[in-house]
């Protein structure tokens, strides 16, 4: 049943009755050892014009709590509210019958009755808006009117009342003495007062936010109580300090609407700033790591992430520390001032001091944001002298998968210290900066690796280049008989030669192409120098440069040519090399004696398909046989040499000739069609009528 503010609330529902008790307890003590009191005629309608407006206020108060929180929490005391200004109303009305000699007997009963009517009717209305709680309201202006007609009804009966039972009850005789009754009422009105204050203490809470007010009434309607028990006469000290605790139980009522009223503001103005400064921290964040997603490289990143981190938290200095074994390294630093700083040079971790503690070390070390204020770097600051004037820091471990990966000091030279509220604002973008600022050296890592490797594969390429065509030159040179005769065997054994001369020669050539690609990707990737050729042409040459290789693996290729042109625009040496792959491939992977097939078309595109019925390949590696160096692991069939570079270099040779090379179908044992569609020359020449 505890609403929000609770907490705040536990604070004031005791401080409210004990309150009500420091202030009650004099005027009631007053009322009991003032001797004598002047006879202060205006005191009653100032009393009861005070009870009146503050009831006003506390019903507009309850009112607007009820139609803004669409709570009933407040109606109680709205109704409180409109049936107790009626009533002081109704005393203030009738009251110049109070005064001897103004009015009848009928009136000066009546008014002293209406009084007593509301000393016995608050508290047991009070008792009741004690223990009730609060819950949502569907229809406000609905429970707002039954409301105020509720009260009306009873502020309204108690009027009637006391000028219905008139003289029949004599409270007050016609000098002013009091009788019995007031005692009765005095003593029946301690009894609600109290049955609310002990249910509410034993357990059975309303809505707490409304408590206080409600207590606080409730103290002051138990002392009111007792100012009747020892009434008098009418301007005798205690009737005045029962007039006075009266009123203030009105007062407490509408000084527990106001602080209702206050915390409503003051919660929603907190959340009000909450979400802005929260709206603002994610704006600025997501800025920030939008800038640092689109760079690729490190210190465009790291230098982003710094400059937004000043701007966010108002810094003037910012740096950034990348662990590294035995401490770390200053990798980046932005000064406003344009101070430098020590880039590159390495420190253990514990060299950054701010007054006794190691901050950085802290930082790493608890993985949790350090508020400290001048920093000293040792070996580079004096024991009095301070990192670059920073009067303010704050050290910001970088996070990745649980483990620090970096350090951002940022210092202010300004006055004012960085707060926790920095610390939040840093903590997100922080986590995603580490994870940039890793991808991004990543990154650089696999690029120069990537740049390494084909810087390796084009020496190596060149290297074997020169020795294999004076092999290649040599053994055709045996091979001719240009040095002497040769015979069977040593024909045999020079045509084995010269077929593994060549497959290292189409693997050296595979390895250039590759490394020629990649740097041509970095340059912008060239698109070759396109012509329109006629598919069919560049098929009949490839298949008769295959021709001596069909007939030493016993392969036939049948070639499906249509009789017309088949135009495509495409650089031809590309296009050669891409079907000279296709068919060594299509005899490499098929047991002999193997048929190849190679179809030419003009379909929706000019096209060449290659068909075997070779080992086929699983769809899982339909994909990647087009990577580099990837070749299937087939145990079955052995591992014919190769590199696995020659679908690579295929696919990419095809996209830059503004085509496309795909594996249509294969499956293990049914063989394999690879398709190569090219871009139809810009006139669309190829559809020959
Ligand atoms: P390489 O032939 O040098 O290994 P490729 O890039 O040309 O490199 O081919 C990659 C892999 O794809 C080959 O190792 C082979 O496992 C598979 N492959 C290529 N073409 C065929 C084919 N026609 N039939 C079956 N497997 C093939």
């Amino acid at each position: 049943m505890e609403a929000p503010g609770a907490s705040r609330g536990g604070f004031s529902l005791w401080a409210a009755p004990a309150v009500a008790l420091a202030i009650g307890l004099p005027i009631l003590a007053s009322g009991l050892v003032a001797q004598s009191a002047p006879q202060l005629l205006w005191f009653i309608p100032l009393c009861d014009g005070l009870a009146i407006g503050c009831m006003l206020v506390t019903f507009t108060l309850g009112v607007l709590d009820a139609a803004l929180r669409g709570d009933r929490r407040s109606l109680p005391i709205a109704a409180i509210a409109v049936a107790t200004a009626i009533m002081w109303a109704g005393h203030f009305i009738i009251f110049p019958g109070d005064v001897p000699g103004l009015g009848g007997s009928t009136l000066n009963q009546a008014t002293a009755n209406l009084f007593l009517g509301i000393n016995l009717l608050t508290p047991i209305m009070l008792s009741i808006a004690l223990l009730q709680g609060g819950s949502p309201l569907s229809h406000v202006t609905r429970a707002v009117i039954l409301t105020t007609l509720a009260g009306a009804l009873i502020g309204g009966a108690a009027v009637a009342l006391a000028l219905a039972i008139g003289t029949s009850l004599q409270s007050v005789s016609s000098n002013g003495t009091f009788f019995d009754a007031d005692r009765v009422v005095g003593v029946a009105g301690l009894v609600p007062a109290l049955l609310g204050i002990f249910v509410f203490l034993a357990g059975r809470r309303g809505d707490v936010r409304i408590a206080g007010g409600v207590l606080a009434a409730l103290t002051f309607m138990v002392l009111n109580s007792v100012t009747l028990l020892l009434l008098v006469g009418r301007y005798t000290p205690m009737w005045y300090a029962d007039h006075v605790l009266a009123l203030l139980a009105f007062l407490a009522l509408l000084a527990g609407q106001l602080m209702l009223y206050a915390g409503s503001v003051g919660a929603e103005r907190r959340s009000a700033g909450a979400a802005a400064s929260a709206a603002e921290r994610r704006r600025i964040g997501l800025e920030i790591a939008h800038a640092m997603a689109v760079q690729v490289e490190v210190d465009p990143v790291v230098e982003r992430l710094l400059a937004g981190a000043i701007e966010a938290v108002d810094a003037d200095r910012g740096t950034m520390l990348r662990l590294v074994p035995g401490g770390f390294v200053v990798e980046h630093s932005i000064d406003k001032e344009g101070r430098s700083a020590q880039i590159g040079r390495i420190f253990s971790l514990d060299s950054v001091v701010a007054g006794a503690s190691k901050v950085v070390e802290l930082a790493v070390s608890t993985k949790r944001a350090q508020l400290a204020g001048p920093y000293r770097v040792i070996s580079l600051d004096t024991e009095i002298e301070d990192h670059a004037d920073i009067r303010h820091s704050m050290v910001m471990p970088l996070m990745r998968g649980g483990e620090v990966d970096a350090v951002m000091i940022l210092g202010r030279r300004h006055r004012d210290a960085f707060t926790d509220a920095d610390v939040d604002q840093l903590r997100d973008l922080g986590a995603i900066a580490a994870l940039l600022i890793r991808n991004a050296r990543l990154l650089t890592a696999a690029e120069s690796a990537s740049i390494a490797k084909s810087n390796f594969m084009n020496l190596a390429a060149h290297e074997l280049r020169t020795p294999l065509s004076v092999i290649n030159g040599y053994v055709n040179l045996l091979a001719d008989g240009s040095f002497g005769a040769v015979s069977e065997p040593q024909q045999k054994t020079l045509d084995v030669v010269r077929n593994k001369a060549r497959e290292l020669n189409e693997q050296v050539e595979h390895l250039l192409i590759a490394a020629r690609l990649e740097s041509a990707m970095e340059d912008g990737d060239p698109a070759g120098t396109p012509s329109v050729v006629d598919l069919r042409d560049i098929v009949r040459e490839a298949v008769d440069r295959h021709a001596g290789r069909a007939s030493l693996v016993g392969a036939t290729v049948v070639v499906d040519l249509p009789s017309s042109p088949v135009r495509a625009s495409a650089d031809v040496r590309n296009v050669a090399i891409i079907i000279d792959n296709l068919l060594n491939n299509a005899m490499t992977y098929s047991n002999p004696p193997s048929e190849v097939r190679v179809q030419v078309a003009a379909e929706d595109r000019p096209l060449v398909r290659v068909m075997d019925r070779g080992i086929g390949i699983a769809a899982d590696q339909h994909e990647r046989i087009f990577e580099q160096f990837y070749r299937v692991d087939n145990t079955l069939f052995g591992y014919p040499s190769g590199t696995g570079l020659g679908l690579f270099i295929s696919r990419r040779l095809a996209a830059r000739s503004g085509g496309e090379l795909v594996l249509e179908r294969s499956a293990p044992g049914e063989g394999s069609t690879f398709t190569l569609r090219l871009a139809a020359p810009a006139d669309g020449a190829q559809r020959q009528a």
